[in-house]
């Protein structure tokens, strides 16, 4: 790729971070998206950036553990059961991902690269006027039973080998960094590097930046399908019929982008993982820390005043519907594990919801494609999208002007499966 126009299909965390990179290099950008940039995976996500989340999801042991969730309607884990021909082959990925060389050998990949993802949010937040909430206050990861007190102390046991800073915590150490909170809980584990910011916010200051430095935004306007000639992308073919001549085109379309690279003929393996959160504006009592908490696969963010709560997993296809008994189970959570943190009523709080862009290995997808030559994705980042937002917009402009990137980029390669 030696021209500098290019054309960003999907404006999301993945995409405004490319294009952030990429005009300061003096790139000529215009980003497409189907919605009107205000709104999408990238907004009401629970804003966590986690070093301390090294472990990919496919590890061995994690199957068991979901047919069990599968049986259970408000588990924060669900795959709507159905014969589609992308899920099997997804879910054959996943099995054969969960592995523990697999595992061993993603550890260090995925701590890097959220390690060098938050430093670029840090010099983001200091360096640009930019006020998105950004914070180190760590992570916490609370838990009830002595089952999960084993699983986590041997999370932190291989944190602690990764070089990862971890505290094992007893209620009174956690009662210490609580100090408001009323915790019915048996321990938890301290991740101190962890941060976080308010997404809403990073997202609206980022794309209103961008529109400054001269950015095109065509907003309402779906990709549908590609024009191509030999090895090129040479249009983009939207819903309303127009034909956009590119130079270059970046697919960054989140959970949508394996079936649009299926229509320019690149195969992925992407599933939509949709998840739920809530915000409770201002609520008077909050924790302080980011929390999870851990039986229950609940985020629990402090932004700004306010206080959002995000969870489960569902694999079902692109339903639009709202699952009420998932989001129950989310809020009935809550004070199993707090005695005095207000609950949002779920019949009528508002209930946002968003799709993971998921990859069966738990690697993202980044790099040009082997078969476009004026082609380059990046997508697949799961339950950590935001957190690698930054990085990957780092290594796509890397990967446009022809730097090295800060690390091999080999295992996020498109056709690695
Ligand atoms: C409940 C929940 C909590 C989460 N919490 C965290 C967290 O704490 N930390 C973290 O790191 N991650 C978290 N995530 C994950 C994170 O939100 C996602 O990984 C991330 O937002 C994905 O960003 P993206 O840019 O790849 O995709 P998206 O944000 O989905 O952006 C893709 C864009 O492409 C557009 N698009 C798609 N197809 C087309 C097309 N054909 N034409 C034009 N435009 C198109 C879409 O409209 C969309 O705007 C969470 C997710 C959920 C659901």
């Amino acid at each position: 790729m030696k021209t500098d126009k290019l054309h960003i299909v999907g404006g999301g965390i993945i995409g405004l971070c490319a294009a952030w990179y990429l005009k300061k290099e003096g790139f000529d950008l215009t980003i497409i998206d189907k919605n009107n940039f205000s709104d999408g995976t990238s907004f009401g996500n629970a804003g966590m950036i986690v070093p301390s989340h090294f472990v990919p999801m496919a590890t061995p042991g994690v199957i068991v553990q979901g047919l069990k969730w599968l049986l259970n309607s408000k588990s924060p884990f669900y795959i709507k059961p159905r014969l589609n021909a992308d899920l099997m082959q997804w879910l054959w990925q996943f099995y054969r991902s969960a592995n523990a060389q697999h595992v061993r050998e993603a550890m260090p990949v995925l701590y890097a690269l959220n390690e060098e993802s938050k430093s670029l949010y840090k010099t983001l937040a200091a360096e640009n006027d930019f006020d998105f909430g950004f914070e180190e206050r760590g992570l916490l990861m609370l838990y009830k039973t002595h089952k999960q007190a084993e699983e986590e102390e041997a999370l932190a046991e291989k944190a602690t080998r990764l070089g990862i800073k971890t505290e094992i915590l007893d209620t009174k150490g956690l009662q210490k960094l609580e100090p408001e909170m009323d915790l019915d809980v048996l321990g938890g584990i301290y991740f101190p590097g962890d941060a976080h910011l308010y997404p809403n916010r990073l997202m609206a200051q980022m794309t209103a930046r961008l529109k400054q430095m001269g950015v095109q935004f065509i907003s309402n306007t779906e990709v549908v399908d590609f024009e191509i000639k030999n090895d090129k992308i040479e249009a983009l073919l939207t819903n309303d019929g127009r034909e956009i001549t590119v130079e270059n085109v970046l697919l960054s379309s989140g959970s949508w982008t394996g079936t649009l690279l299926k229509k320019a003929g690149v195969k992925i393996h992407l599933q939509d993982g949709k998840g739920y959160s809530l915000t409770l504006k201002e609520p008077g009592v909050r924790p302080r820390i980011p929390t999870i908490l851990s039986e229950a696969k609940v985020a629990i963010t402090p932004m700004g005043a306010d206080l959002r709560i995000g969870g489960t997993l569902e694999l079902s296809g692109w339903s639009e519907g709202i699952n009420l008994k998932r989001v129950q189970g989310i809020v009935e959570s809550i004070p199993a594990y707090y005695k005095n943190l207000p609950t949002p009523n779920v019949e009528q709080s508002p209930i946002w919801q968003g799709y993971r862009p998921c990859t069966p290995d738990g690697m993202p997808y980044i790099g040009k494609s082997a078969i476009l030559t004026n082609l380059i994705v990046g997508t697949g980042h799961g339950m950590m999208g935001l957190s690698l937002g930054a990085v990957t917009g780092k290594i796509i402009c890397d990967l446009m002007t022809g730097d090295p990137a800060f690390m091999d980029i080999h295992p996020f390669r498109l056709n690695r499966f």
